[in-house]
């Protein structure tokens, strides 16, 4: 499974729900955003997707 985040920088409002709704810690905060940063152990949940109000992040499962 590949999986990636895509971020809308115009949308977010940099909350930071993302990362902290992720309980396998995938997502960190870099460079004003969230980044992808253990990908191998993203269990494709959506649910930092899901808890972001701004529907600013969006997964990608390929
Ligand atoms: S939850 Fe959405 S709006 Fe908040 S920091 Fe993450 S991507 Fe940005």
């Amino acid at each position: 499974m590949n999986v990636r985040i895509e971020i809308d920088r115009n949308r977010c409002t940099t909350c930071k729900m993302c990362i902290k709704s992720c309980r396998y810690g995938v997502l960190e905060w870099l460079d004003n955003a969230p980044v992808m940063v253990n990908p191998h152990e993203c269990a494709a949940c959506l649910e930092y997707e899901r808890n972001c109000e701004a529907e600013a992040i969006k997964n990608k499962v390929s």
